[in-house]
């Protein structure tokens, strides 16, 4: 079958350009260098008349783009929160892509379906989440505070009498939405997409931390949205759930929380303290592609009220045969959309529950060494590494902005800046199962360098 034979030489090439690129990912620098940006102009060009052979494409994306990506399955790539890819968890999805499922119904990939609901009662019972809890996987975070948040929308006005799913937000009873000062970008972006306004919030300042003060949020009611996170984006800070989830329940606000990255914390009893009563909340958003390591993209969106969650995403059409197994459109905003649960299923089948506590555990020890380490360098750090995020205070932003890009041009790793309060910092963030000791080691004199001006 020549056409198999060639399908079969394609994947082989891939692999071959695959396993060169992974070879290579740890002694290149971590951001591409100017030729290898500069090379990515052989790729813009007019659409061809004729097509192109595939091994020819395949050298094409080897040849410049590989040098161009950026090492984040790399050992030393700390900005923003990317997570590496655990090899099971890429090698399950190249399968995956070879299957080319559609995960939409059950009808299109029984597989998909059954991978769905084993990882849904997974995850359930390893994040410590009320038991029947819903999973829809989508793209992100993003796309899972949307749908937490448009499901909670819809509960709250039913429950005043108002069918926004039929009827739109046009003349619908009020609702509040209470969030904290640093909640993240996506939660404000959700909450525009949904009609609820990204600046009719109520906003609760935080403390030194990054955690929503808690003494300062206003009475809440059945009427009301309350967006917590779990893993403040630069401090890594967790909102007090304790004080907060009973409260709200007890008020029938609904509860949403964005735990991206830091929903992983409640697999292991570490963290325990930091994740007590989040179980309390009515959804969760969380990223695997984030601190589980699985590949792009992985969102979770995770609802204690299954029909909630169903009946805001729902749609109707002849031809859709809904039936009594799992079908996955229910729970995304998406029709179609690959099978993301084959990856999510491979990593946490091959982690297993201890093997999920131990990388969180991992993560923030390594984060803790990381800050310990720069502060035995002079750095300013205030405070404890909290999960796995540290922010090193070098100075004013212009400061900042050469230290950084001092550390960037090193080459040896890289991390971004942000700020908090008009304080600059440079952010890091431990995400990848992959870093060690060494590499923490070898970046912290990067830090060093690029601090002391001597590159
Ligand atoms: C990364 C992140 C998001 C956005 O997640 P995406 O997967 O990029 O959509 C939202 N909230 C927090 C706290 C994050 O760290």
């Amino acid at each position: 079958m020549p056409d198999l034979d060639e399908f079969a030489g394609l994947l082989e090439q891939s692999k071959n350009y695959a396993l060169d690129y992974i070879g290579g990912v740890d002694t290149r620098d971590v951001f591409p260098g100017d030729a290898a940006i500069r090379g990515l102009a052989c790729l813009v060009e007019d659409l061809p008349d004729a097509g192109v052979d595939g091994l020819e494409i395949l050298r094409l994306l080897h040849e410049y783009g590989s040098p161009a990506t950026v090492a984040t399955t790399g050992r030393r790539y700390f900005g923003f929160v990317t997570g590496g890819a655990l090899p099971v968890s890429v090698a399950a999805r190249w399968l995956a892509d070879v299957w080319d499922q559609n995960a939409g119904l059950y009808v299109m990939s029984p597989i998909a379906a059954t991978l769905e609901d084993v990882c849904e009662k997974w995850l359930v019972e390893l994040l410590g989440l009320p038991g029947g809890t819903a999973m829809g996987l989508v793209s992100g975070s993003s796309m899972g505070t949307l749908c937490g948040l448009a499901a909670g929308r819809n509960r709250l006005l039913r429950a005043h009498g108002w069918d926004a799913r039929r009827d739109g937000l046009f003349g619908a009873p009020p609702i509040r939405v209470v969030v904290g000062e640093e909640a993240h970008s996506t939660v404000f972006k959700a909450l525009s997409l949904l009609g609820l306004g990204s600046a009719r919030v109520e906003v609760v300042p935080s403390d030194g931390q990054g955690r929503m003060d808690a003494t300062r949020v206003p009475e809440l009611d059945d009427a009301t949205l309350l967006i917590l996170q779990a893993g403040n984006v630069n401090t890594g800070a967790f909102d007090p759930f304790e004080r907060l989830c009973p409260l709200a329940r007890e008020q029938g606000a609904w509860v949403h929380i964005d735990g991206a990255f830091g929903l992983w914390a409640a697999a292991s009893r570490r963290f325990a303290d930091l994740t007590a009563s989040m179980a309390l909340a009515d959804s969760w958003s969380a990223d695997a592609h984030k601190t589980l390591n699985v590949p792009y993209d992985s969102g979770i969106v995770f609802c204690r009220e299954r029909p909630a969650l169903t009946e805001a995403l729902q749609l109707q059409g002849a031809y859709i045969a809904y039936s009594d197994q799992r079908d996955g459109m229910l729970y995304t905003p998406e029709m179609s959309r690959r099978a993301r649960s084959v990856e999510l299923w491979a990593a946490l089948k091959a982690l297993g529950r201890a093997g999920v506590a131990e990388l969180v555990d991992d993560l923030h020890d390594k984060a803790c060494y990381f800050a310990d380490r720069l502060r035995e360098n002079g750095f300013d750090i205030p405070g404890e590494a909290c999960f796995n995020q540290v922010n090193v205070y070098v100075g004013d932003e212009a400061e900042t902005r050469r230290v950084s890009q001092g550390i960037q041009s090193l080459g040896t790793c890289w991390c971004g800046t942000s700020a908090r309060n008009g304080k600059p910092f440079i952010r890091i963030s431990i995400s990848s199962f992959r870093t060690t000791y060494d590499d923490i080691d070898r970046s912290v004199q990067a830090f060093a360098r690029a601090a002391s001006g001597h590159e």
